[in-house]
C-alpha cells in the first residue's frame, strides 16, 4: 500500500545554536486539523534532488502532539543533502513527508525512566518531556520519576537548555542532568560520558528500591525502570553495552537510532 504523502509547511525557523548550526523547526500539515502521533516517534520527510532522484530522511518529531503541528531539531551535516536542505528552508516552504513512523515511544505502564541522549538525539526527549508536564494541565507522569541525561561536547551544544531547566525546576520528580565532554576549565557542571552517569543513576536507584518487584500489566515482566536512549550509534552501544552489565534486562532498554 502507498504511504500517504503530507505537505507540512514551515511555520517558524530558530537557530538554537550558530556554533552547531542546529535549528528548531515547527511544521503545520496541510489539510489536516489533527496530526495524531505517539511522543518519540519520527516523520520522513522527502524531496527530489538535483538528478531527480527521490531522496528521504527520517526525523523524529521533537514537541508532543499539538493540532495539526509538529516541531523538528535539525542540525547541518557536512555535505549532507537533507540537513541543509532544511536548514536552507525560509519560513511558508513546504516539505513533503510521510507518517508518524517508529516505536521509540514511552512503555505504559510508564516506570521511572533514564532518557539519555547526545545531539539531535534530544528530539525525542523534548516531545517526551512536553508531553509528560505540560505547560498547561496536570503532569501526566504519575509520580515517576524522569531523569534527563545530555551528553554534548561544549555547552553551546545543549539544544533546549532553557526549557528543560524550566521544567525540571518546576517538577521535582523531573531531574536535568548535562555532561559535557569537551568543557574548558569555567564549566562547572557535570563532565564524561553520558554512561558514566546514567550507570550512576541505575545503580542508585536499585538500591533504592526493596527487593520486591512490582507487578506490572498483566503478562509483562515487572520492570520498575526503563532506559530510552537516543542519538548515534556508537553512545547506544555504550549505554545498552553499560546497563546490560548492570544486570539490566535488554526489553528495559528502549533505542533510536541515527545512523
Ligand atoms: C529514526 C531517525 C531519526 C532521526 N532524527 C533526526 C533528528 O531529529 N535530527 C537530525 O538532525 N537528524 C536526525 N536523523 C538523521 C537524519 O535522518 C539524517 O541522517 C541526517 O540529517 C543527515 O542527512 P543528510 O541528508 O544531510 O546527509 P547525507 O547526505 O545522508 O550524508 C552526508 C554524509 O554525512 C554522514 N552523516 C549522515 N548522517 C549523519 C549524522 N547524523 N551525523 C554525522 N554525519 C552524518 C554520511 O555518512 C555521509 O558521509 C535521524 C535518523 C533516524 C534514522
Amino acid at each position: 500500500m502507498a504511504r500517504e504523502l503530507h505537505t507540512a509547511r514551515l511555520t517558524q525557523k530558530t537557530c538554537i545554536s550558530d556554533p552547531a548550526q542546529c535549528f528548531h523547526l515547527e511544521y503545520v500539515i496541510e489539510g489536516l486539523d489533527q496530526f495524531a502521533f505517539k511522543p518519540g516517534q519520527f516523520v520522513s520527510l522527502v524531496k527530489e534532488d538535483s538528478r531527480g532522484k527521490m531522496q528521504t530522511r527520517a526525523y523524529s518529531i521533537a514537541s508532543a502532539p499539538r493540532a495539526n503541528a509538529f516541531d523538528l531539531c535539525v542540525n547541518r551535516v557536512e555535505g549532507g543533502f537533507f540537513s541543509n536542505l532544511l536548514a536552507d528552508m525560509e519560513e511558508g516552504d513546504p516539505i513533503g513527508f510521510h507518517g508518524p513512523h517508529g516505536l521509540f515511544t514511552l512503555r505504559q505502564p510508564l516506570t521511572d525512566a533514564i532518557l539519555i541522549a547526545t545531539g539531535t538525539g534530544i528530539a525525542p526527549m523534548r516531545g517526551f518531556i512536553e508531553h509528560l508536564f505540560p505547560d498547561h494541565g496536570p503532569s501526566l507522569s504519575n509520580g515517576r520519576k524522569i531523569w534527563l541525561v545530555y551528553g554534548t561536547r561544549y555547552p553551546t551544544e545543549l539544544y533546549y537548555r532553557e526549557f528543560f531547566e524550566r521544567k525540571a525546576a518546576e517538577h521535582e520528580d523531573f531531574e536535568y542532568i548535562t555532561t559535557l565532554s569537551r568543557a574548558k576549565e569555567d564549566w562547572t557542571g557535570q563532565r564524561g560520558y553520558v554512561q558514566e552517569h546514567v550507570a550512576r543513576i541505575a545503580t542508585e536507584h536499585l538500591s533504592s528500591q526493596s527487593q520486591d518487584m512490582p507487578t506490572a500489566a498483566e503478562g509483562a515482566p515487572g520492570f520498575n525502570i526503563h532506559a530510552y536512549i537516543c542519538g548515534l550509534n556508537d553512545m547506544v552501544s555504550a549505554n545498552r553495552e553499560r546497563l546490560t552489565s548492570l544486570g539490566w534486562d535488554k526489553k528495559q532498554i528502549i533505542f533510536e537510532r541515527y545512523d
